[in-house]
């Protein structure tokens, strides 16, 4: 076939340098690793070891025969029976593909100079959304406790301040007078995001009717065990929402996964008995490690963040590393930071089944009696 006639170029267009400065400039996230073979004992992403609620799969299957047709744009139904759980309206709440698309949509909404915040370590989601609205990122640092500085929060004066609580990767939560103090310090929006906090920790919801500067992000993914439905919400004031709204994707969430969470959210029973599991097999996980001799954080979520010593008795990255290989030689796969010095000498490890705990437990035994 002739493509281009005898007198024409090939037209090339470099796309590194077209970009937007930025776009340029910016990493893409680095989510964990998905290995795709079987027979992985995966602690690395803190998805939820148990299956979704049984009425996930009926409503799945009724949906399936309407996929002919647009979903409901605004996921009402989700809307509505969220607001009312936690006391609000269908009018306090929004639901994303995800809850990364809520943030998102919060970024582009309200991040102008000079800039967006967020605390170090955190969720490195915040670093790719803020960079893709070109506007800075302000540190706020923490130090071996891990505490909150509320006034290190303040003085950065984003516009709009990403807070995890409780806190990813360490677990620890954050109580709530000090993100009270906080929405009292800012000027800009605080959002919470919740991701973990149905695993022990103080939700600020009961906040949002006296800070209209604060949004609460919630996610299915963890929780709910719908990682892969991608669903997340966001709650708070109506005006807040409404803004949102405008540069929500029209369809931002297909047929499937409005009926799979409502499904989810509507089953409390299975909800309530799962995350009750997962925190009874954190705390037994916990004192196994604490038997090692291993410092953990005291964790809120569904993983711990420890750090592990040798059979020397030494701790650090060094020693860190070497058990995050030894047990991806086993197949058993959980999560390091090396880049920062507060999570160097730390693994994260999500909370899976007791029998995948153990498997855990038992690799890191194999470790101590090598290393
Ligand atoms: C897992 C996680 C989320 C969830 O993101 P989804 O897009 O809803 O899967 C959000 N924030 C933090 C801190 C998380 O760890």
């Amino acid at each position: 076939m002739v493509l281009l006639s005898n007198n024409l170029m090939k037209k090339t267009f470099d796309a590194f340098q077209r970009a937007l400065p930025h776009i340029q400039e910016l990493h893409a996230y680095v989510p964990g690793e998905q290995p795709q073979g079987a027979g992985w004992v995966k602690l690395n992403t803190n998805e939820n070891p148990y299956p979704a609620s049984p009425k996930v799969a009926q409503a799945v299957a009724a949906e399936l025969s309407n996929l002919r047709k647009y979903p409901e744009p605004t996921s009402a139904r989700l809307r509505a029976a969220i607001g009312q759980r936690y006391g609000l309206t269908q009018q306090n709440v929004i639901i994303g593909n995800g809850s990364d698309n809520i943030l998102d949509l919060i970024t582009r909404c309200f991040v102008s100079e000079p800039g967006a915040g967020h605390t170090v370590p955190s969720y490195s989601l915040y670093p790719v959304v803020a960079g893709m609205s070109g506007q800075a990122l302000a540190d706020v640092a923490f130090d071996r406790s891990m505490r909150l500085d509320v006034e290190a929060l303040a003085a950065t004066q984003a516009k709009v301040f990403y807070l995890t609580n409780p806190n990813a990767p360490t677990g620890v939560a954050f109580p709530l007078p000090q993100i009270e103090a906080a929405l009292q310090a800012i000027d800009g929006l605080l959002v919470v995001d919740e991701a973990y906090v149905d695993f022990g920790g103080e939700s600020a919801v009961a906040l949002l009717q006296d800070y209209e500067n604060l949004i609460v992000v919630r996610t299915f993914s963890k929780s709910y065990s719908l990682a892969g439905m991608r669903v997340g919400f966001a709650l708070a004031a109506a005006p807040i929402i409404e803004i949102l709204d405008r540069v929500r994707d029209a369809y931002n969430l297909d047929r499937i996964a409005q009926a799979a969470a409502l499904a989810a959210f509507e089953d409390v029973e299975t909800f309530e008995r799962q995350r009750q599991q997962v925190m009874a097999t954190r705390e037994t996980t916990r004192a196994a490690l604490d038997a090692l001799g291993w410092f953990s954080y005291p964790s809120a979520t569904n993983f711990l963040f420890t750090e592990p010593k040798n059979a020397q008795g030494e701790s650090g990255p060094e020693v860190a590393a070497s058990l995050f290989a030894h047990l991806k030689a086993q197949r058993v796969l959980i999560r390091y930071f090396p880049a920062h010095p507060l999570t160097c000498a730390f693994i994260r490890v999500s909370i899976g089944t007791d029998a995948e705990m153990d498997v855990f437990l038992t690799a890191a035994q194999s470790w101590l009696n090598h290393a």
